[in-house]
């Protein structure tokens, strides 16, 4: 049986009075895809002008009442996050690096001039869904309960300025192993025609515009038989990220490259803990600017070995198809590589604690 312990907690639960039933529940976890099914309760806290942050509690999942004129309708005011639990084999339940998401989400609500929520209500919000709905985490390999914190304008106004009302939810969904079975190689389409950020622009910042912009550019690709879209740079001339997974591409003579953090791209997790862990096991890596041309050349010449995307939901992806206007590329054999190989399987042994958490990135919910 999974635990999570009863801790003090700003947020005030409120049971639901018709949560699913021990076999409904059963039904969903043994069915599980990508952000359809979801818990029994959400975390809420509104934020006001004038009273600041308030009535936090956790309660019953359910529809939103919203005033047509709520500002996030019109404008977008928001931002989110998406962060995972973990079930370890002794019925504790983790997260991965919550304090970075607390500040990313910090980070992106100022780019959207939205209210800061404190880091302790974030972890709290957090904590306190996961204890109330704990028999949601699943248990089955590659398996976990993925949270999505969110926070909007709801106030009713139509005037182009910051609302004066904000509500932060987050919601819970359990979501099954990306990969059911090994790592599956990616085929990527380099997109010159969309740009997703530009300088000075919101790309650094994880809001719901920015993925409302790289919607009609990904159905494209999707239908040349594609996977996934990397964009580029404002100019053209430099490798940024996918729509929701930031690249890493590995030499042939053990050099990591990533893109460096420009404002244009997200500050992801796991490529922080990646470059982390690779440096640990001896290569070089560098934060730099990538250039495209530099890309296609080394992995036609075969000097990049690998390429990988890297996030949440999957963790790794191998990139084994690189293609755009004018070139088709096969990366690394169109199999996963061992770098790509070894930082998944060492990632998620932490996750899942089957190894020492040596960097203290887990944190107990
Ligand atoms: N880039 C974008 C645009 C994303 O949406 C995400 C997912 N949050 C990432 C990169 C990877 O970030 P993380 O490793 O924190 O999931």
């Amino acid at each position: 049986t999974l635990t999570s312990p009863a801790t003090v907690s700003s947020f005030e639960v409120r049971p639901s009075s018709s949560p699913r039933t021990v076999t409904e529940r059963a039904a969903v976890l043994a069915d599980l895809r990508f952000g359809t099914a979801f818990t029994d309760h959400m975390a809420r806290a509104v934020w006001t002008v004038d009273e600041g942050w308030h009535d936090r509690r956790v309660e019953a999942y359910g529809p939103l009442q919203m005033d047509p004129a709520a500002a996030v309708l019109h404008y977008a005011q928001e931002v989110f996050e998406g962060l995972k639990a973990y079930a370890h084999p002794d019925g504790s339940v983790w997260s991965f690096r919550p304090e970075a998401n607390a500040a990313r989400f910090a980070r992106s609500a100022e780019r959207l001039a939205l209210p800061v929520l404190p880091e302790q209500d974030f972890l709290d919000s957090l904590r306190t869904l996961v204890h109330t709905d704990v028999e949601w985490v699943p248990t089955t390999p590659g398996s976990s309960l993925y949270l999505r914190p969110f926070m909007f304008a709801s106030e009713a106004f139509l005037g182009v300025r910051a609302a004066n009302r904000v509500d932060y939810l987050v919601i819970a969904s359990p979501v099954g192993p990306y990969f059911a079975k090994g790592l599956k190689p990616v085929a990527i389409w380099v997109s010159r025609d969309y740009k997703r950020a530009a300088p000075g622009g919101t790309g650094a910042a994880k809001c719901g515009g920015n993925y409302a912009a790289s919607l009609r550019p990904q159905a494209e690709a999707a239908a040349k038989g594609f996977d996934q879209i990397l964009f580029t740079d404002a100019s053209d001339t430099y490798v940024e990220e996918l729509g929701g997974m930031n690249v890493v591409v590995v030499g042939k003579d053990g050099v990591a490259s990533t893109p460096r953090l420009s404002g244009s791209i997200l500050e992801g997790v796991t490529r922080s803990s990646i470059l982390t862990l690779l440096t640990e096991r001896g290569l070089e890596v560098r934060e730099r600017d990538i250039p495209v041309a530099e890309l296609i050349d080394g992995v036609r010449s075969g000097e990049v070995a690998e390429v990988f995307a890297c996030g949440t939901a999957a963790v790794v992806s191998p990139i084994g198809r690189l293609a755009g206007e004018g070139f088709d590329l096969e990366v690394g054999g169109g199999e996963a590589g061992p770098v790509t190989e070894w930082v998944h399987r060492t990632l998620t042994d932490i996750q899942y604690g089957r190894a020492e958490d040596s960097h203290g990135w887990l944190t107990r919910l």
